[in-house]
């Protein structure tokens, strides 16, 4: 019954959407899941906008419908970046946006390395801004605390 909810939320999503994929604007299909058989490509699933690895909720506040193919290649990129590196790929090349739910798996393979790239370039940034955060903090406070020790020696 809760999986159901669930399913029928991310259709209600896919419906606002138009049926296109959030990020490649492909259109998408309503699947049954079997057991054991692979999700089709172009199959509707639910997508964490801020990836559960952010701490992103899994609320349909947070939920994009966005097709297998381009949920399993995101993992956990932000949102807008994947995006941007997709249609970056479309306009070099539109073939790749023709034949996006047919690309054989070396060039997804070739694409994921590219996106795992991306991604830790992000944890890189997001590193050095909390390095540096602390830093700052650690500094904020050192001085504070000669400041308190200088006034009340
Ligand atoms: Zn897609």
């Amino acid at each position: 019954m809760r999986k159901e909810l669930l399913m029928s939320y991310i259709v209600g999503i896919a419906e606002e959407q138009d049926f296109l994929c959030y990020y490649c604007d492909h259109p998408m299909h309503k699947h049954q899941h079997v057991e054991g058989q692979p999700t089709p490509r172009d199959a509707i699933t639910k997508d964490h906008y801020i990836a559960r690895a952010w701490g992103g909720l899994t609320h349909p506040s947070n939920m994009v419908a966005a097709c297998c193919q381009c949920n399993n290649l995101r993992g956990d990129i932000e949102a807008e970046a994947f995006k941007n590196l997709m249609w970056k790929w479309f306009k070099r090349n539109p073939y790749l946006w023709i034949r996006w739910h047919n690309v054989a798996n070396e060039e997804l393979y070739e694409l994921k390395l590219q996106c795992i790239r991306v991604y830790e370039r992000q944890l890189r940034g997001k590193a050095q801004r909390y390095i540096e955060f602390a830093y700052h903090h650690f500094d904020f406070t050192f001085r504070e605390r000669r400041r308190l020790a200088l006034t009340y020696a």
